[in-house]
């Protein structure tokens, strides 16, 4: 299916330095270390030019940001994508550190990519282009240094020509990027991890509530990669999935949808529309669908102060990334809707990379019950640990799970320096 990310626009930007901003507060953060948590360690930017097919020369700019490594080699996507610039890379480099660390992986945060248009360039063009790509940055990144990972446009594939470029500088490096290919030591699992991530954040959630996921009814948007997966592990657990919106359409059953049977149909059709398991509507309807919960698992910035009064879900658990604009946020709080924001609810993904880079550097292969079993317990502990500083500062689950997020990263940074004063955080 065709990856399509959230777009990030310069309000979710601002939304992402907003929500640092009341997390730092609530910190009492001081000035200097909020500004050295906020500076990105170092910024790349390379030239790259290469011929097309007719011989040509095409001219693009790599760019490879990595925002703070203090708990470890920094991790984050490559994206291709004629967008891509310095402030965007920063932007979502900077959320990798706080994802990264809600759950306690030993990463820091980057992200980068190229400001191409893939579709309009032969998978030879795109070859060249991603190894030219990695000879500019070899020296930057490595599995101890910097591990990037697919993102929109960039998948598996282009993994496996990054691995193998690398390891021609390197030696045999397996470890230098994760989201590869089964057969280029990619780890099993990796596909429905975010799916998987968020049916556990969700269970924990109803879990503070004293309730459980068999009889909750959820409406998801998105049935892609991360809502396919969430939505076929929720049901397994007796979850009714009642209604399903995509880019296209929406299909509804009050009885809860055949999710075997949807996800099929989803892969033959590629959406979910004119599915005959339920009642046709029209997508963006999903967001106030009559459900216990909701579930935004495509776009940023879908729930908006235009329509946070109609949702009518008590929990939203964010699989995209940033689909909750700070107005909706507010609105959402004051309503008393449970958010289980982004950086916790999607860091499944995140987490079973790490794993995938584990296996890597040790030349071993876990088995999928491993791995799974590994990801359920990563995604407890951050959920008890948000819920935890929550219930402490008082504080709401976003800014809680940032608060964890930050305090971790500040307590790193300062244990690297010697400091004849140490900052109170
Ligand atoms: P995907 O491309 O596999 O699927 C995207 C889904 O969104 C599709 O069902 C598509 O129909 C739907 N969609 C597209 N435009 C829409 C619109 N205008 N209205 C309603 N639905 C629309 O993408 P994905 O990998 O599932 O990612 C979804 C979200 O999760 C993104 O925000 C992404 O950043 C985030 N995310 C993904 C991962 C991951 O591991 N894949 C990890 C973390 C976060």
């Amino acid at each position: 299916m065709q990856q399509v990310w959230s777009r990030l626009t310069r309000a979710v930007l601002e939304a992402s330095r907003l929500y640092f901003r009341k997390a730092a507060d609530a910190l009492q953060l001081a000035p200097l270390v909020r500004e050295i948590l906020l500076t990105p360690f170092r910024i790349v930017k390379v030239e790259l030019v290469v011929e097309d097919d007719d011989g040509a020369l095409l001219h693009f700019n790599g760019f490879r940001v990595q925002h703070n490594r203090a708990r470890g080699p920094l991790k984050g996507g490559l994206r291709y994508h004629p967008t891509v610039d310095e402030d965007e890379s920063i932007a979502l480099a900077s959320l990798m550190t706080w994802k990264t660390a809600v759950v306690d992986v030993p990463f820091g945060g980057a992200k980068g990519g190229i400001d191409c248009d893939p579709g309009k360039l032969s998978t030879r063009v795109l070859n060249a282009l991603t190894r030219q790509f990695v000879e500019r940055i070899k020296d930057v990144i490595g599995p101890t240094l910097d591990i990037p990972a697919p993102d929109v446009n960039t998948d598996a594939r282009v993994m496996g020509w990054i691995m193998d470029e690398y390891s021609k500088y390197a030696g045999f490096s397996p470890g230098v990027v994760t989201g590869k290919p089964l057969q280029l030591f990619g780890s099993p699992g990796r596909e429905e991890a975010t799916g998987r991530g968020v049916m556990i954040a969700l269970e924990e959630a109803l879990g503070e509530k004293k309730r459980a996921l068999a009889g909750t009814t959820i409406a998801l948007q998105g049935f892609g990669n991360v809502g396919r997966h969430a939505a076929l592990l929720l049901a397994e657990r007796g979850a009714k999935i009642v209604a399903v919106g995509d880019h296209a359409g929406g299909v509804a059953n009050e009885q809860g949808l055949d999710t075997a049977k949807l996800s099929a149909w989803v892969l033959e059709h590629r959406t979910v529309k004119g599915f005959p398991g339920g009642d046709a509507f029209a997508g963006p309807e999903v967001l106030q669908w009559n459900a216990d919960v909701l579930i935004p698992a495509a776009l940023g910035d879908v729930l908006t102060r235009d329509n946070a009064e109609r949702v009518r879900a008590g929990i939203v658990v964010e699989g995209a990334n940033a689909p909750t604009t700070p107005e909706a946020d507010e609105i959402l709080r004051r309503r008393g809707v449970t958010i289980v924001p982004d950086i916790l609810a999607n860091a499944g993904g995140v987490t079973v990379s790490y794993f995938e880079w584990a296996q890597n550097i040790q030349q071993f292969r876990w088995e999928l019950e491993r791995v799974n079993a590994e990801l359920e317990r990563t995604m407890r502990r951050a959920c008890a640990a948000v819920a935890q500083v929550a219930r402490e500062m008082r504080l709401d689950s976003r800014t809680a799970a940032l608060v964890l997020a930050i305090r971790r990263v500040a307590e790193a940074a300062m244990a690297r320096q010697a400091l004849t004063h140490p900052i109170r955080l």
